[in-house]
């Protein structure tokens, strides 16, 4: 059996079920646009120091600090030449890192500052992930990127984003998200987008059960009919610990368990916003032993210096799993992906398991 240390665990096989464009960008190349584009309100000016910069911003639990991280990232994706180049490199990045189908989000709207459409936006990016995934197969490497278009919770163009998805939905656009605060924000105030969605026999996941507790989760679920949790982790509010230790689940998350729907758990980047206190506490583990549909995921790959690879060691080094286990997690996932089913059971049968036979020999 193959050491489980981090160079091997770039070489598994991994499934990436969410991923914001925003948040992965590469410091060097926040540099580069910024100079290109003339946005001078960096906090630093060479790539290890605004690394370094992102990092503890995001850190500082505070959530000023912490969406200051996305101004910035967002203010450098305005143009064409931005975007393509950010999703062209995220791509690059994800097969370097051993990612072989991963679901990227980001949301349109917030790409317009230089007069571009959002049909432009989407075009855009959806050329730099071409871009990547040929870029990689010449270097022998094979990914897949599926694109999930965000909707901002707090904003009402929900409905409109929903229908931007749909017109690409041949195109690569795979899903739609809602992203955001949850508090003060329910999911049920965007409730037509997810009934187009659902007439349009579409796919969506919904930021929930983050910072805010069962209410979120509940009205994604019974409300909005989410195929998917964005985090998720405060499921584990319906979870008690009976007196002879064994864990009780309440309505709530029988029902998430029973009806099978994905967590895209993202441990990093939870201690980081605070939803968890630290990775030892993560409920990653509680729900991955009671049988949950766990997955894991990066979130935001610049603000938490972090890759697949390194998410899985942190749980590895954390909880002491083999590759049998993350072999699970990876199936998880890719079973949770919403491109169609006949493509996710070849990526399983005949990119995943071989992989994970070859680590485990
Ligand atoms: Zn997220």
């Amino acid at each position: 059996m193959t050491a489980l240390d981090l160079s091997a665990l770039r070489r598994a096989p991994k499934v990436l079920l969410h991923d914001h464009l925003d948040g992965g960008l590469r410091p060097e190349t926040v540099l580069e646009l910024a100079r290109d584009c003339g946005y001078d309100a960096l906090p630093a000016d060479t790539a290890p120091a605004l690394a370094t910069w992102f990092r503890e911003a995001a850190d500082s639990g505070s959530l000023e600090r912490y969406l200051e991280t996305f101004a910035h990232t967002v203010a450098v994706m305005q143009t064409p030449v931005g975007l393509e180049r950010v999703a062209r490199e995220c791509a690059e990045d994800l097969a370097d890192d051993g990612v072989v189908y991963a679901e990227i989000r980001f949301a349109p709207e917030q790409h317009l500052e230089e007069g571009l459409t959002l049909d432009e936006v989407v075009e855009q990016v959806l050329l730099g992930f071409e871009a990547g995934e040929s870029a990689a197969e010449v270097r022998g490497q094979n990914i897949r990127i599926g694109v999930l278009l965000t909707a901002m919770r707090h904003a009402a163009r929900s409905r409109e984003i929903a229908e931007l998805a749909i017109r690409f939905r041949d195109r690569g656009v795979v899903g739609f998200d809602i992203a955001g605060a949850e508090a003060g924000n329910p999911p049920s105030r965007h409730l037509d987008a997810f009934e187009y969605m659902r007439g349009s026999n579409a796919h969506f996941t919904i930021h929930a059960g983050e910072a805010f507790g069962l209410p979120s989760i509940h009205e994604a679920i019974a409300f909005c009919g989410t195929d998917r949790l964005g985090h998720g982790v405060r499921i584990t509010d319906d979870i008690t610990i009976g007196p002879d230790g064994v864990p009780v689940l309440g309505t709530l998350a029988n029902y998430v368990r029973d009806k099978r729907i994905p967590l895209e758990l993202c441990p990093s980047s939870n201690v980081q916003t605070g939803a968890v206190d630290a990775l030892e506490n993560h409920p990653f583990d509680l729900l991955a032993r009671l049988r949950f549909r766990v997955t894991v995921n990066t979130d935001n790959r610049l603000m938490s210096d972090t890759s697949m690879s390194q998410e899985m060691l942190r749980l590895v080094e954390t909880f002491g799993y083999g590759w049998t286990d993350l072999e699970r997690y990876t199936i998880n996932a890719m079973k949770s992906a919403f491109i169609p089913f006949d493509q996710r059971l070849q990526l399983i049968d005949e990119v995943i398991k071989p992989g994970f036979a070859v680590l485990v020999g």
